[in-house]
């Protein structure tokens, strides 16, 4: 594929712009402002796959009426320590951190909470929920699958059963950023499909298979041949992203799917009832106060268990031993200050979006 260009943003820039596409789109400001905030967070943690280049499908999506704008969260069913929440198909920017609130709420009142969530809009980085619960001081793990968005083959087979379904665990630590382990499932986020699709970072040889059970690293087996540039649409591939860690990530997939599909009652990523068409996250989270449990000195513990690791002899020359959430970390430091970079396709498919709804592209595009 043709190497492209890089355009370089200012984070604050790029916020800015992209929830005026949202009020030009039909959102209010404060949505249209959470939008802007929670996609730019995610290329800010260098995971672009969740930043901004989901703008024209979250726009065509509302358009379509498969997300809907200014929704709250209903309770489905509660009790003091759990509760089953449905997102009514609102924005994930909304209907997330009122999920994850709640959580909180209750995990702060009563030890520990459980929150199962169906039928929300796109949660985008499930790293940017586990960091909320964090800065209130809980631990919270989040399992996630897409109801109606199977993409993955499952250990051993080659046709899609499983959405990318990721898990997020994430630990306080006293004045420091928590300890975030974010991943899909699937041996790539299908956004790092859809940023080498658009002239980005190759994925890996391997993170997809052709329906002959070959290998491969071709997004084309995803979204069918790349001719043009813009809309991807997973439908039109032949072939299916793989589970990372073999069996293993098959598993979890799987129990992605049993806790955010069938126990939130949102539905599995397949089979698929006709068409692939509106596409919901379902999560499944467990909130932890640390301090409920009585353990003593609970935040030192983890520290010098950390530097500990850390402490772990460089497999390579110069190189070094990070945990989780220390590269998303150093990513956002990087890009606060030089900017963000996007491949120019990505970058000329917002701005076209933004011209289809009558807003002209910031000045120095
Ligand atoms: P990834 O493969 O980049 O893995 C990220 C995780 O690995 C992070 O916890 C990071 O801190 C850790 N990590 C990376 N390099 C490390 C190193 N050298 N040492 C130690 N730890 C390291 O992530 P991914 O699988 O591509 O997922 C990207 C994003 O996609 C995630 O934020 C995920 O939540 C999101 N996602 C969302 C959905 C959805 O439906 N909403 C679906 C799939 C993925």
């Amino acid at each position: 594929m043709e190497k492209k260009g890089i355009v370089t943003i200012p984070a604050g820039e790029l916020e800015g712009f992209v929830a005026k596409i949202f009020v030009a789109a039909g959102c209010d400001a404060e949505e249209a402002n959470r939008i802007g905030h929670y996609l730019v967070s995610a290329n800010l943690a260098g995971h672009d796959s969740h930043g901004v280049i989901r703008v024209g499908r979250y726009v065509e999506w509302l358009r379509l009426g498969y997300v809907r704008k200014g929704q709250q969260l209903s309770i489905v069913h509660e009790t003091p320590t759990h509760a089953l929440v449905d997102g009514n198909f609102g924005f994930g920017q909304t209907i997330g951190p009122q999920a994850v609130d709640l959580g909180i709420a209750k995990a702060k009142q009563h030890g520990l909470s459980a929150i199962a969530l169906r039928n929300s809009g796109h949660l985008g980085r499930i790293g940017d929920w586990g960091e909320r619960a964090a800065a209130q001081g809980c631990i919270s793990l989040h399992f996630v699958n897409v109801f109606g968005g199977e993409l993955v083959a499952p250990f051993g087979g080659v046709d899609r059963r499983f959405s990318t379904n990721p898990v997020c665990i994430a630990v306080p630590m006293a004045g420091k950023r928590p300890i975030v382990l974010d991943f899909a499932t699937s041996l790539v986020a299908e956004g790092k499909v859809l940023v080498a699709a658009d002239g980005g970072k190759p994925v890996p040889e391997g993170a997809l298979i052709g329906p002959d059970g070959k290998l491969s690293s071709d997004p084309s087996l995803l979204y069918g041949p790349i001719a043009g540039t813009r809309a991807r649409d997973a439908s039109k591939g032949v072939g299916a992203l793989r589970t990372f860690g073999e069996h293993k990530g098959s598993g979890i997939a799987l129990m992605c799917e049993i806790l955010a599909g069938c126990l939130t009652g949102g539905g599995t990523s397949g089979p698929l009832p006709g068409p692939r068409g509106r596409i919901a996250n379902g999560m499944f989270s467990i909130y932890l106060d640390p301090g409920s449990f009585g353990t003593r000195d609970f935040a030192q513990s983890v520290q010098e268990y950390v530097n500990y690791v850390k402490a772990s002899r460089p497999a390579v020359p110069g190189g070094e031993v990070l945990v989780p959430g220390e590269p998303e970390e150093r990513t956002r430091t990087e890009r606060l200050k030089n900017g963000i970079p996007l491949p120019e396709e990505t970058w000329l498919a917002i701005v076209e979006t933004a011209k289809g709804l009558g807003l002209a592209p910031p000045a120095q595009a």
